[in-house]
């Protein structure tokens, strides 16, 4: 009998996001964000599998991401580092034809110290108003100064509020990009992210967009122009136990969750060390089979607690309980949680195995 959670994770869901995105981005290129081990999904399968359906360019946050990337994907695709390259990891850098994104003039200076020209033209990140990283407009004169007639491959920008459709700060940073990048117009440019894409691929996507949750099947909703996005990850838990507790009694921690009436629950085999979050308590939920159960009392290091009184279907120690997939959508999991798709999916634990299907 199973005492783990594991992730099943398919292939073909991978590659059909990896297309539909493509398609939606008609001429321009499909980028893929595999930082922090691909959103959990493990790196070296994910970019292999990407690589298979057409996918040359990928982008990292660390050196050290991107060096496995390097080691997965062999010699011919692009990879950038969305944090840029620290002074003493240039070296690893060039070796592995890793290239910088330079977000400050600081790091500007550094690339041409260590003459990381060599890797390629620059690729400079403006920042055009979400005021988190990238180099400021008003440094744009440095940075021509700095650069020294070094070519300019590609400017890019970040959206800050792409997954809100109505907000002006959208169309404003645009506009700011495409000033900015006016000064270099040999260089390709990139501002879209996964809901950038959703917003408008025709305005926002440009030569190179940057999807990273949408490739798993997350975040926000696709356009009706193409098909829908597939989640890419099952997360499921085996049951250890099944028992009635009886009318007053209360489970878990804290006592957080007395019952009314006598229920029926079920013990399963996860809990916050494997990612799933204790903000779950009391209000995440599971599947088991095509039946939705929800979290009771609060969920701990090792083991969360469902109510199954109302299931219709057999529940038996063994059996699994999806938390995230098909049926347990992670939009809706991890709004119950107060949290986003993004940190369970790169919260998910080291006791989680990873297996590839189909
Ligand atoms: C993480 C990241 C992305 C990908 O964002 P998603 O919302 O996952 O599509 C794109 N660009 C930058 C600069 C990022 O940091």
């Amino acid at each position: 009998m199973h005492t783990q959670p594991r992730a099943s994770i398919s292939r073909s869901n991978l590659a059909h996001n990896y297309k539909t995105l493509c398609d939606l981005a008609g001429a321009g290129e499909i980028g893929a964000v595999v930082k922090a081990n691909a959103y959990g999904h493990g790196v070296e399968r994910v970019v292999q599998v990407l690589a298979e359906a057409g996918c040359r360019t990928f982008f990292t946050a660390t050196t050290d991401e991107a060096v496995d990337v390097r080691t997965a994907v062999g010699q011919d695709a692009a990879i950038m580092v969305f944090n840029g390259v620290p002074d003493e990891k240039a070296d690893l850098a060039k070796a592995h034809k890793i290239t910088p994104i330079i977000n400050t003039l600081h790091q500007l200076r550094g690339w041409r110290m260590h003459g990381m020209n060599e890797i390629g033209p620059a690729v400079l990140h403006f920042d055009t108003g979400m005021n988190r990283l990238g180099l400021r407009p008003e440094d744009r004169e440095a940075v021509t100064e700095m650069l020294d007639g070094c070519p300019v491959g590609l400017v890019m920008s970040h959206l800050a509020c792409a997954d809100e459709t109505d907000n002006p700060l959208n169309a404003a940073q645009r506009d700011a990009f495409l000033e900015i990048a006016a000064h270099w117009p040999d260089a390709r440019k990139s501002l879209a992210n996964s809901a950038g894409l959703a917003l408008d691929a025709a305005a926002y996507g440009f030569d190179l967009a940057r999807p990273g949750i949408a490739l798993f099947g997350g975040g926000v909703p696709m356009p009706a122009s193409v098909p829908q996005l597939r989640p890419t990850l099952t997360l499921e838990a085996p049951i250890l136990s099944v028992f009635m507790a009886s009318k007053g009694a209360s489970t878990g921690y804290g006592a957080t969750r007395r019952f009314g009436r006598e229920r029926r629950l079920a013990t399963v085999a996860i809990g916050y060390a494997d990612g799933f979050p204790r903000a779950s308590s009391n209000s995440g939920f599971g599947f088991i089979g095509n039946q939705r159960c929800k979290v009771v009392g609060r969920v701990s290091m090792d083991l969360t607690t469902l109510d199954v009184s109302d299931l219709t279907c057999p529940v038996a120690p063994g059996m699994m309980v999806e938390f995230l997939g098909s049926r347990a959508g992670i939009e809706e999991q991890a709004l119950e949680a107060g949290t986003l798709g993004y940190e369970l999916l790169t919260g998910l634990g080291s006791r989680v195995s990873r297996n590839w299907c189909d």
